[in-house]
């Protein structure tokens, strides 16, 4: 480490305390996802901080699903965690680990605690469990079945564990203060009765441990040296602890809380995302408007973009709500930088060049990148007959240069990376309107300023009419029109922006039919796109928007 890498925020001042102090030899974090749903935002940002630290500090950081809770958690969900953390550029330290095995041991360390009379099976139902427990003015009050003998718990745990009770009948419960103040430390329970299958284990259980009896020991059998969760764990902490104080554990892994990631105009729920999928707002999990990690690549994000993200928005331990438009800042500045530029027009008008004899087929040469010649180039069929937006063009001579720096009747623009041209006359269909420009190119301005007395007014885009090729455009915006959409009473679902989506038709320069899937680009003038990473065919070409080259929100707020 160097003096310029000094610790950036509280977590990297403990780690670097314990270090200097001895207290771990080296740092072993982990991120430890329940697979119910896709990784989103939030989850990558605490991807980047947990593989991040490890990698800072020379440690190592694991992979574990935490799947405790068969009944919510698919294997789909296991490989897309997978996928996205490798894609984001890490890899976790030997294999994938799972809480589902460690549940034997589990299982043995609930019988430690009966046998020390520091566990009880408990006969109340949900109900009445939920009134016994108090609330934040009332102390509870202790179980009728709490101070059952050992080898009575003993047995009746056994019985759960043949699956002699139903659901919901009996649970195991820790026992330890039906009068704290912290309602975590009111018995809780550490094992229920949930006849399903799990992902991973299969049938030979219908026992499961709970979250809280599960996540503290699982980091424990790890070696972790720096648990680091959110900060509605804090309240569990010393439940946490109880168990590593009276379990025969391998090692006492610290918690840290730092707070979650909220964003804007976002939800970051993977409760509330599957509604979205599951209504089909959204197309899937990967859909490109959805926050999930696989979305965001679908849309275009790179890794870079959403690791520059993540440090943007640093780590904090109060709640806070970041700008989403820091998200889409990363981008497009990664983009900028990344991506080959390219033409294409949306909206297109057709322009002839009048001295360019039909058949005819010059090649243009254009940079794929204007500051990285490392890039290569690219070859621009220009044809007498090309395509430019309407908007580019214009019969009205009355508008000044300074408003209006593209084609005006009569006067001269240039063709990007091609010619000087001037616009001569307009062709009208039946109703009126405008169906074809003539033009009339002035030769040798090609990468040449045009002669005397020719001034362009400003730079255009075009595709060959003849040899450009026909695109699909998926034009993305945000998902959610409002700033807080989960928040306050409405349904979030009310505040799905309509103008999510919109497909439509573009001419592209032939190049980029070949385009790899997710290949980005900035189409000039218009934004940056990527080749969709399953539709995109060379006979089919599909581009996303993923950004546009400016903040448009910005100056609707
Ligand atoms: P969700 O509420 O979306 O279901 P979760 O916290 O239940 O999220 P887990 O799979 O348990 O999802 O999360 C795995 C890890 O990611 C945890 O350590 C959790 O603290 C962290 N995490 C989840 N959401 C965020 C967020 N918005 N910001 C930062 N870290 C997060
Ligand atoms: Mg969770």
């Amino acid at each position: 480490m160097t003096a310029t890498d000094k610790a950036r925020n509280f977590l990297e001042q403990i780690i670097e305390k314990d270090l200097a102090e001895g207290r771990v030899p080296r740092i072993h974090t982990r991120f430890p996802p329940e697979p119910n749903g896709f990784l989103h935002v939030g989850h990558a940002t605490s991807i980047c901080l947990n593989f991040g630290l490890a990698e800072k500090y020379q440690g190592e950081c694991n992979l574990r699903f935490d799947d405790t809770n068969p009944e919510k958690e698919e294997q789909v969900y296991v490989d897309a965690i997978q996928e996205d953390v490798k894609w984001l550029g890490f890899q976790w330290s030997g294999d994938v680990r799972y809480a589902s095995s460690y549940f034997d041991t589990f299982y043995e360390w609930a019988l430690h605690l009966i046998r020390e009379g520091k566990a009880y099976v408990d006969h109340q139902d949900a109900e009445s469990m939920r009134l016994n427990r108090g609330d934040f003015n009332k102390p509870g009050v202790d179980s009728p079945h709490r101070s059952k003998s050992v080898e009575d718990n003993l047995a009746e745990f056994e019985k759960m564990r043949a699956g002699e009770y139903e659901e919901g009948k009996v649970s195991l419960r820790a026992k330890i203060d039906m009068q704290s103040p912290n309602m975590n430390m009111r018995d809780p329970i550490l094992y229920r009765i949930r006849k399903v299958h799990h992902h991973q284990t299969g049938d030979k259980w219908c026992i499961y441990p709970s979250y809280d009896f599960a996540h503290g020991q699982e980091d424990a059998i790890e070696g972790i040296t720096h648990s680091i969760c959110t900060l509605e764990f804090q309240d569990h902490r010393p439940l946490y602890d109880w168990f590593l104080e009276n379990l025969p554990v391998p090692a006492k892994p610290k918690q840290y809380e730092f707070a979650r990631t909220n964003l804007n105009y976002t939800v970051t729920s993977k409760r509330k995302l599957k509604k979205l999928v599951d209504e089909k707002v959204v197309h899937g999990w990967d859909d490109p408007r959805m926050p999930t990690v696989s979305g965001m690549r679908r849309r275009g994000y790179t890794p870079a973009s959403i690791r520059r993200f993540a440090d943007m928005v640093g780590v904090s331990r109060s709640d806070g709500t970041a700008d989403v438009s820091m998200l889409e800042h990363a981008i497009r500045d990664d983009l900028n930088t990344s991506a080959a530029r390219a033409m294409a027009v949306l909206s297109p008008l057709k322009l002839v060049i009048s001295n360019l004899p039909e058949g005819e087929v010059q090649e243009m040469i254009a940079a794929a990148h204007p500051n990285r010649p490392e890039l290569g180039q690219r070859t621009l069929p220009f044809t007498r007959e090309i395509y430019i937006d309407h908007e580019d063009f214009t019969e009205d001579t009355t508008l000044s240069r300074k408003k209006f720096k593209r084609l005006v009747i009569g006067e001269y623009v240039r063709l990007r990376s091609a010619y000087v041209i001037k616009a001569d006359d307009v062709i009208r269909d039946e109703n009126g309107e405008i169906k074809e420009v003539h033009a009339s190119y002035v030769p040798g301005t090609v990468g040449e300023d045009p002669p005397e007395g020719i001034r362009p007014r400003g730079v255009i885009h075009w595709v060959s009419a003849t040899e450009g090729k026909q695109a699909e455009l998926r034009i993305y915006d945000r998902l959610f029109n409002h700033p807080s959409p989960d928040r306050g009473d409405e349904d979030f679902l009310n505040h799905v922006n309509p103008d999510s989506l919109r497909v439509q038709k573009a001419w592209v320069e032939p190049s980029l039919v070949n385009a790899e899937p997710e290949q980005g680009f900035q189409f000039e003038r218009e934004g940056y796109f990527v080749a969709d990473r399953f539709d995109h065919k060379p006979n089919h070409p599909v581009f996303n928007l993923t950004i546009g080259l400016k903040d448009t929100w910005a100056s609707k707020a």
